[in-house]
């Protein structure tokens, strides 16, 4: 399967023609084949929104999983919050994306630091967080089976999801398992399938192309926000002398 939108559209047929109904963490068990998609936003939340408006354009409404403690982004910034919360809007979920390096393992009881990660989403998007997913998870948290908020809180990592769905991932943008040929297989009625919206786009790029385009775009960005806080910025650096028009 090919890095772009227009792939992930037909990814998104191939499961309708099988059968596979697109649901949430809490509703799949309303219908007898299932697949629960999942988008874990690592880097960039603009292209998270770009795969949420094509799958709103074909009655889709899948899972967004978003940091609280990214380096990359701030979900309180104005733009950001925005943007989630048009996601929401749309109809899809935006759940908590839970980093555990960013804590002590030895001193951090991680259920209590996911509560409290989930409260701040909570407080961004203005509505209850009910799923979580792990970012980069160790060995410990994939066999932890953790019980968030007494269960109000789903863990996508947890046994039911993680085990009993035929779970699929790609991951490191590789497709670990050829994920069209296990839809084709018809061989399993609970299908979860992760992606990451980071390496999709209109064509497709090598993984290096990929982030080279990112890395480069952030150069532009970082002028822009600059712009925004110091008066008259072009007095001493202009956006050219970056190699941005
Ligand atoms: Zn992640």
């Amino acid at each position: 399967m090919k890095f772009t939108y227009k792939a992930y559209e037909e990814l998104l047929s191939l499961l309708e023609k099988h059968g596979y109904t697109v649901c949430n963490y809490h509703n799949y068990q309303d219908h007898a084949r299932s697949v629960i998609i999942r988008h874990d936003i690592d880097m960039d939340i603009a292209k998270a929104l770009q795969v949420a408006k094509l799958e709103q354009g074909r009655g889709v409404c899948s899972t967004y999983f978003v940091l609280v403690t990214s380096d990359f982004y701030n979900i309180f910034s104005r733009q950001n919050q925005a943007m989630l919360r048009r996601i929401c809007a749309m109809g899809h979920e935006v759940g908590l994306h839970f980093d555990e390096a960013k804590y002590d393992a030895q001193q951090t009881d991680m259920v209590q630091a996911i509560e409290q990660e989930a409260m701040l989403l909570e407080q961004c998007l203005g509505r209850a967080t009910t799923s979580v997913s792990m970012h980069r998870p160790s060995q410990k948290t994939l066999e932890a089976d953790y019980l968030i908020q007494g269960g109000k809180i789903v863990n996508s990592y947890g046994t039911e999801f993680f085990r009993k769905h035929k779970y699929v991932s790609d991951s490191r943008r590789n497709w670990r398992e050829d994920v069209t040929a296990i839809v084709e297989s018809g061989e399993y009625d609970r299908l979860h399938v992760l992606t990451h919206p980071f390496w999709y786009d209109e064509v497709e790029r090598s993984a290096k192309e990929q982030l080279k385009t990112f890395c480069e775009a952030q150069t532009g960005l970082c002028y822009d926000r600059m712009k925004e806080n110091v008066r008259n910025l072009e007095e001493f650096l202009l956006k050219i002398e970056l190699g941005k028009e």
